[in-house]
């Protein structure tokens, strides 16, 4: 409910009434919820047919502490891409050091092996900045994009989502194309670096936060996208092409971003995320996602912006020419914004309006219509998200599920966490009171989790000596510390 209803001024009433179909009752998250639960079901017997897709993942039992050593990660996602050193001691994992680099444009819509040949560079130039010289070191890699798992270490891209769009990459196995790009950039004296497996962001996610809380059974990313990933019985998957042994479970990763591709969440997609989408490089994909994730949120929020300076309701009519640039607004201006909660001053918002546009004359209405509008946009993903939460965590039935989360949006907006948090209990209050599920911050945690299943594949395989082209290669020591 908006908290201007009782204000007076026309062109906020005006405002509201233009934008109410960005705020939706529980009614509509109910059936959200049920359309959801259906999908994940379809998803589960077959994968052809649905569109959520409920890609199995290859990783059955979660990690158990027992793992040490030093590990590398990669972590691809939709903006950054970040290599980590990880060190697992016997009670504990640390993060050694981290570096993130942002992908360039360019090689967003290049060829693929200019991606992964960037990528490679940056991973070999990491090892040789820790003096891993001479080494061999298991790395474990996030991949933040559909895959289709034949293996641990062997996954073809099903399709580019976000603002990836790379030539020579879809249908192909993407940890083939790293190995071959680091094969082009290992030299002798440097590390060998081994890429042992693959997985998705959501899963290092779990992954990371089953270390910390034996309840996580659900892996969140909302960032430039969003996706989750759960943990299911075998016997609810009619899918599973293996037999039925221990562990009975697999982690599904849900491509859940893809809801709505068949139109099912038509009823809720207001006019501006019509034209997002259609003017968007995957047009009629990822429907879901786009209501909710990092990347999309400042172009709803651009659009709701010019409708209402064309209706004369914001600033007098006039345009900010800077409101005609596509991304011109950062998800980062929007967490700003929805920091003045306390609606004296709005503060926050008049900054951000200044930066934004800095030639624009606004007065006080303007700030509250900007507030009002940004406020309803955060607040409709952060419910969206809960929704999608919800419809997991009914499949899992235990009564404490924790949730591990990952992601820049869901990570730094000051109040994303407690609007997912409120909208859960809503739904855990009239379903299933008893029902606990805590969310649980796993910072950097799809990195993390990719070395923590390199380390947990490297336990089984790795050997203590190697030798490569005549030389003799010592592996990293992996002492109980
Ligand atoms: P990736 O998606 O590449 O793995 P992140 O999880 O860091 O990376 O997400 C980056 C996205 O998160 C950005 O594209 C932006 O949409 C959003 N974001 C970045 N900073 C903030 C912030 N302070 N508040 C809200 N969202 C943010
Ligand atoms: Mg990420």
């Amino acid at each position: 409910m908006s908290v201007f209803k009782h204000n007076s001024d026309y062109n906020i009433l005006k405002a509201d009434l233009i934008t109410l179909s960005l705020e939706l009752t529980h009614e509509d998250f109910k059936k959200v919820d049920f359309l959801l639960t259906k999908e994940f079901a379809r998803g589960l017997k077959s994968t052809k047919d649905s569109t959520i897709k409920m890609y199995l993942t290859y990783v059955r039992s979660l990690p158990n502490n027992e793992e040490r050593g030093q590990y590398l990660a990669l972590d691809l996602g939709g903006t950054n891409f970040r290599v980590l050193l990880v060190e697992f001691n016997r009670d504990s994992s640390k993060i050694v050091d981290c570096v993130r680099e942002a992908i360039p444009a360019k090689l967003r819509f290049g060829a693929g092996s200019d991606l992964f040949d960037f990528i490679a560079e940056h991973v070999v130039s990491f090892a040789i900045k820790h003096q891993l010289v001479g080494v061999r070191i298991a790395l474990g890699f996030t991949f933040s994009f559909p895959l289709q798992q034949q293996g641990l270490a062997e996954a073809h891209l099903v399709t580019w989502t976000k603002s990836f769009n790379c030539a020579g990459v879809v249908g192909f196995d993407v940890v083939r194309l790293l190995k071959a790009a680091l094969k082009r950039k290992m030299h002798k004296s440097i590390p060998y670096v081994d890429v042992v497996a693959i997985i998705n962001d959501t899963t290092g996610t779990l992954i990371a936060g089953a270390l910390k809380d034996k309840n996580c059974m659900i892996g969140l990313i909302v960032g430039t996208g969003a996706n989750a990933c759960y943990v299911e019985k075998l016997e609810n998957l009619e899918k599973w092409p293996f037999n039925y042994s221990d562990p009975k479970q697999v982690v599904i990763n849900t491509e859940f971003g893809a809801f709505g591709d068949n139109s099912v969440l038509d009823f809720v997609r207001t006019i501006w995320d019509r034209s997002l989408d259609a003017e968007s490089v995957n047009s009629g994909k990822q429907v879901y996602e786009k209501m909710l994730s990092g990347m999309y949120l400042p172009e709803i929020f651009r659009r709701v912006l010019l409708t209402l300076i064309e209706r004369g309701v914001l600033f007098n009519g006039h345009l900010p020419l800077e409101l005609l640039r596509p991304n011109s607004i950062s998800t980062k201006i929007m967490s700003d914004i929805d920091q003045d909660t306390n609606m004296e001053n709005f503060t926050k918002t008049r900054e951000a309006i200044k930066k934004l546009f800095p030639h624009c004359k606004f007065n006080e209405v303007d700030v509250k219509i900007v507030f009002m509008i940004n406020n309803r946009i955060t607040k409709r993903s952060a419910q969206m998200v809960a929704t999608g939460i919800w419809a997991l965590a009914k499949r899992i039935k235990q009564n404490e599920v924790s949730v591990a989360y990952d992601g820049a949006l869901i990570s730094l907006h000051p109040y994303f966490r407690v609007w997912v948090e409120e909208k859960l209990s809503q739904f855990i209050n009239s379903n299933a009171p008893g029902k606990k599920i805590k969310l649980i911050q796993a910072n950097d945690g799809s990195g993390l989790g990719a070395a923590i299943v390199a380390a947990v594949c490297y336990r089984e395989k790795r050997p203590k000596i190697i030798k490569k082209r005549g030389k003799v290669y010592q592996i990293t020591s992996f002492q109980t510390k």
